[in-house]
């Protein structure tokens, strides 16, 4: 089966790993966690790294700078992993969803601002599949507002949005390092703060809010969201290769495109010419009018040994949201098409040129 993506570790990141056992810090302390948060948040342009167990968990960090009061809402795309909503949920907020743009599968900016009220604290943008969101129009509406915008960059390493790299375009971003992601720790994650207040906080929640002056007084209930040095080791070198990752996955969206340019029903993500996108994954969204779904043309791929990914499911579509009577009666038409039509082809970073043209030749005569 060709995979989906597959993890690209070398033998220098692996003789990173092997240091940072050796040197005895494989706990959440040591030179390389100190590095990765550094070298990360540089790489973003962000003052302050907070280096974490998770993504997941770096958006309960990044909702939790927020001091969301019960009831109070959190602007989100419908269309995303869950974590996002669940980190606004379990801090007593509600997630107000907005649909997607139909070409670059973002957040739909246009939609954010008849969704604000005087509930609403913060916008939390959601970058789709490598491609940066709108993000001009977006602070913009947030400035009129005076709302906290936050980036979920987790699909983003190394995307740009009017040249300026994903992850640093907010208040807050986070970003996962799971195996499929551009940069991976194996597990792991990052929140990146602009202001040493923010920063002092998130490092307090990740670790049980102990105090400094006296270590087992506790004001707030924390978490213990650490990262290893381990985990660490293995993503620095990760930071130094970025443009060779970024050129790689740019090369393979530009052979899909170009093959599969003649393919009627067939819809890549639009990249806008503000975006520069990294194609964390190479969805293709199947038109209607062929009959076919994302589920057949799935089916079709995997007889030939070719593994896909279906694409999100609104969070308007959740039975857990559902039965908190979140979103009811609310019409996401665009989010329910993209699931509806959506997968995702392999596009890892060992992906060959001759495995692509036997996907897009898998998926032209899958369509026939
Ligand atoms: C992967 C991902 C997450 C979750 O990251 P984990 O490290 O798996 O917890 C959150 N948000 C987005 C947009 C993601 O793609």
């Amino acid at each position: 089966m060709l995979p989906v993506s597959e993890p690209c570790i070398t033998e220098r990141d692996i003789a990173l790993v092997n240091d940072a056992l050796k040197s005895g810090w494989i706990s959440s302390a040591g030179m390389y966690l100190d590095l990765f948060e550094q070298r990360w948040a540089a790489y973003c342009g962000m003052p302050f790294g907070i280096a974490v167990s998770n993504g997941s968990v770096a958006l309960d960090l990044a909702v939790g700078l927020l001091n969301l009061q019960p009831g109070d809402e959190v602007i989100m795309p419908t269309f995303t992993i869950i974590s996002p909503a669940q980190s606004i949920v379990r801090a007593g907020g509600v997630p107000v969803l907005v649909d997607s743009e139909p070409h670059n599968w973002q957040m739909d900016a246009g939609q954010i601002e008849a969704k604000i009220g005087p509930r609403t604290k913060a916008i939390l943008v959601v970058h789709i599949y490598g491609h940066p969101a709108d993000m001009d129009l977006i602070t913009d509406v947030a400035r009129r507002h005076h709302l906290t915008v936050i980036e979920d960059a987790a699909e983003v390493h190394g995307a740009e949005y009017k040249g300026r790299r994903c992850g640093g375009l907010a208040d807050i971003s986070t970003f996962s390092f799971y195996a499929n992601k551009l940069v991976t720790t194996g597990e792991g994650g990052m929140v990146l703060v602009r202001t040493p207040e923010h920063a002092e906080r998130a490092r307090s929640l990740r670790n049980l809010c102990f105090q400094k002056q006296q270590r087992f007084l506790h004001d707030e209930l924390g978490y213990n969201y650490r990262m290893t040095n381990i985990q660490a080791a293995l993503g620095v070198g990760q930071i130094d290769r970025m443009d060779g990752i970024v050129a790689r996955k740019r090369a393979i969206a530009a052979a899909y495109a170009e093959q599969l340019r003649d393919v009627a029903g067939i819809r890549m993500q639009v990249e806008e010419a503000w975006a520069k996108s990294v194609y964390w994954v190479l969805g293709v969204v199947v038109g209607e009018s062929t009959g076919v779904t994302a589920i057949m043309l799935a089916d079709r791929l995997r007889e030939a040994h070719i593994e896909t990914r279906p694409f999100f499911l609104g969070m308007h579509q959740q039975p857990v949201f559902q039965k908190m009577g979140l979103f009811q009666g609310e019409q996401f038409p665009v989010a329910d098409r993209l699931a509806r039509q959506g997968v995702y082809l392999p596009s890892g970073l060992t992906i060959t040129d001759e495995q692509i043209v036997s996907v897009t030749t898998t998926v032209r005569e899958s369509l026939k």
